[in-house]
């Protein structure tokens, strides 16, 4: 009777433990730094990944006021005979803040601003951009984003980062391509490209051929797992991905989250994991499960990304829901 309350003592203790151990731990502590670079709007200052090819790297956490919605990568190149700027940033206030980095980098003034999809942390900055007389270049389907949900776009923006949205405003690109577009610049071979449907409407890739260095844009991820959305169709992002973007042969990789890094690093986390979750999601369907628990199937080995909690169950509903019909 001692010995079984003892037991009963003992796992009481232990659950309680585990309880204070899971609720006071973070689960990633970089992903709680809340911000890089107090000293700017940006959450981190930009850093040169190879010669004249400069990157703001975002926060992996979810866009918020401490990281003034700067959690994606904010891009630019310095030619030689002017600035192209990757993104035109989630808010008036971060173009203003990464064209204070530029002009103490470089004299060269920023020529063309690249707009890598249609959300909102690509392109709220565009107004800043444009009352600086500087051209927005964007995919046809990115400007058709920004007139159907810019609006929802800015006013989510404006609600996160309350002041610090101030002055954001909505700005479509002034000039759009279909393929892709040469916008070589000065001493750089500069192609800026859509491969073909991936992660959201004009998802959009700048590739520097001689350099074999790409500005994936939502294409690649790394470090966080990637949010899978309802209009983003996982089959037709992998064709992409093995048919066009790995076939670029790129050395470089700028992704459009998480650090520089190379291809073998985006795959494991990007196609990989997209071939992963439909994995788990087809034995689900064929045993004949149903989407309450399709949000369930095991994600595990992609447990420690940032971002984890938040997105993984949405993105297995998500792929059931699309490969219910596939
Ligand atoms: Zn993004």
């Amino acid at each position: 009777m001692l010995r079984l309350d003892l037991a009963g003592f003992a796992r009481k203790t232990i659950s309680v433990l585990l309880f204070v151990l899971v609720v006071a731990l973070p689960a990633h502590a970089d992903e709680n730094i809340p911000d890089q670079y107090p000293a700017s709007l940006l959450y981190s200052k930009p850093v040169e990944v190879i010669p004249n090819v400069w990157t703001a790297i975002g926060a992996t956490a979810p866009p918020g006021y401490d990281n003034a919605g700067h959690n994606n990568n904010l891009s630019f190149l310095v030619t030689g005979d002017g600035v192209i700027v990757i993104n035109g940033g989630g808010s008036y206030g971060l173009a203003e803040a990464l064209h204070a980095e530029i002009k103490a980098i470089t004299g060269q003034p920023v020529k063309l601003v690249i707009d890598e999809n249609g959300q909102g942390h690509a392109i709220l900055g565009n107004c800043y951009w444009a009352q600086q007389g500087v051209k927005i270049l964007a995919h046809e389907d990115t400007a058709e984003e920004v007139t159907k949900t810019g609006h929802q776009s800015l006013k989510a923006a404006q609600d996160r980062l309350k002041e610090r949205a101030d002055k954001t405003c909505l700005k479509a690109p002034d000039e759009t391509f279909a393929d892709n577009k040469d916008v070589s610049m000065g001493t750089m071979k500069i192609k800026v490209l859509h491969l073909g449907p991936a992660h959201s409407p004009g998802d959009t890739q700048v590739w520097l051929p001689e350099e074999k260095l790409v500005i994936a844009g939502d294409m690649a991820f790394h470090e966080r797992l990637l949010p899978i959305f309802d209009d983003t169709d996982t089959a037709a992002w992998l064709e992409t991905w093995e048919n066009r973007f790995e076939k670029l042969g790129a050395v470089y990789v700028i992704p459009g989250h998480g650090h520089p890094t190379n291809m073998t690093q985006v795959r494991r986390y990007t196609h990989d994991y997209l071939v992963y979750l439909r994995g788990k999601i087809r034995e689900h369907i064929d045993a004949g499960g149903g989407l309450d628990k399709a949000f369930y199937v095991d994600q595990s080995p992609y447990k420690h990304l940032h971002t984890f909690n938040e997105l993984a169950t949405k993105n297995a509903g998500r792929v059931f829901q699309q490969m219910e019909f596939e």
